[in-house]
């Protein structure tokens, strides 16, 4: 454990995986690295897919020794993300999997030292959100939360100096967007560290670590492994140091991933690129046909995600989500299916996102069919 754990990432990819890493010869389109990173050597008889290895220990001497240091099924997830996430041939991403996104979002704020200062977004991911309150009414940081989409007001407040700038662009449930690549910029010159949660554009729309980002953050449970079928979050920067802290963060923090989980989701990720074609193309006609709803009195979409509000109605809103049939009343996004749900149902979901806001994730059915069930759903409700 003493060992230099991001060297250990390195090596472990680098052993199971040989070439299929960032290499001379990899492919730049995200939908043919969905295809062919992270597999293994291509020898003969070798699989075409790393298999699921459940080993708590493996014999010594090897990169490898414990599970909490990882495993061929979890690096075979962690070298896909990094290619995915991936900057350049000479400064490859290092990607590191957390049992669940809020596991790897802790991993990050374990990183600022007591009483550091924190600014976050208004609107943030609610578990996010809850677990920066918790630290800052203990006294573990100093919270400064900022409206993401003012680029002015973030930029005031990184000048005068933080340990953390987290952004989450688009932000959940709202949707509401950040000028990445200024506010990334500015903290960069501030000497700021800074994380994007890119959980809701996925790298198909965008790759946070291009824009300037340090750490890029997932759910790695939602569209990248698409399914609604594991609970698994990740890591990915460009930094080794960096990449290092993570690892020792997930090892101490005890929060690794099973492999089962990494096999599901790398499974997952290999069609990343056509689910996300199709469901965005769904959202925007969705979007569209939403947007002429008499009992609709506002719409946002972004991705696969949509929101849409039934002017002030939250009993209205509620039954919609009732009253579907392809659609699934749940939780979570992300996934093959289409789902929805009204998200203050939930009591921790902050005070500004509205009561009759539902908040949609687009699957993959046919749009049209999603369509005439909402429709009916809202012409029923
Ligand atoms: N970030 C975002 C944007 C999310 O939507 C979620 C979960 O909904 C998380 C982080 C936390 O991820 P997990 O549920 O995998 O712990």
């Amino acid at each position: 454990m003493v060992r230099t754990l991001a060297a250990v990432g390195r090596q472990q990819a680098a052993h199971h995986y040989g070439r299929a890493m960032n290499s001379a010869e990899s492919p730049r389109d995200q939908a043919t690295i969905a295809v062919t990173a992270g597999r293994p050597e291509r020898t003969p008889d070798a699989p075409l897919n790393t298999p699921i290895v459940p080993a708590s220990a493996f014999v010594a001497g090897g990169p490898t020794e414990y599970a909490r240091e990882g495993g061929p099924t979890i690096a075979a997830f962690e070298a896909l993300l990094a290619a995915l996430e991936g900057t350049s041939e000479s400064a490859p991403a290092i990607a590191v999997a957390f049992s669940s996104g809020m596991a790897a979002a802790d991993a990050v704020l374990d990183t600022v030292p007591i009483g550091g200062r924190v600014i976050a977004p208004t609107t943030t991911y609610t578990g996010v959100a809850v677990r920066l309150r918790e630290l800052r009414d203990r006294g573990a940081i100093d919270l400064q939360l900022v409206d993401i989409t003012n680029t002015d007001a973030v930029t005031a407040a990184t000048a005068s100096g933080a340990d953390l700038l987290w952004l989450e662009s688009p932000t959940n449930p709202l949707l509401e967007q950040a000028d990445l690549a200024t506010l990334l910029a500015h903290a960069r010159d501030a000497d700021i560290r800074t994380v994007v949660d890119n959980t809701f554009a996925t790298p198909i729309l965008q790759q946070p670590l291009h824009l300037g980002a340090d750490v890029v953050l997932h759910s790695a449970t939602k569209g990248l492994s698409g399914h609604s079928d594991l609970l698994l979050g990740a890591l990915v920067t460009t930094d080794d140091q960096l990449a290092e802290t993570m690892r020792t963060r997930r090892i101490l923090l005890g929060a690794s991933p099973s492999a089962f989980d990494a096999f599901l989701a790398t499974r997952g990720m290999r069609t990343l690129a056509v689910r996300m074609t199709k469901a965005h193309a769904s959202a925007a006609y969705l979007a569209d046909q939403l947007s002429t709803e008499p009992k609709v009195s506002r719409v946002r979409a972004f991705g696969s995600m949509i929101t849409m509000e039934f002017g002030g109605d939250a009993d209205r809103a509620q039954r919609v989500c009732e009253a579907t049939s392809i659609w699934v009343h749940a939780t979570s996004l992300g996934g093959v299916e289409s789902s929805l749900e009204r998200r203050r149902r939930w009591p921790l979901e902050a005070d500004h996102v509205p009561e009759d806001l539902v908040r949609a994730s687009v699957g993959i059915e046919d749009a049209e069919d999603l369509w005439r069930d909402l429709a009916r759903a809202i012409q029923n409700s």
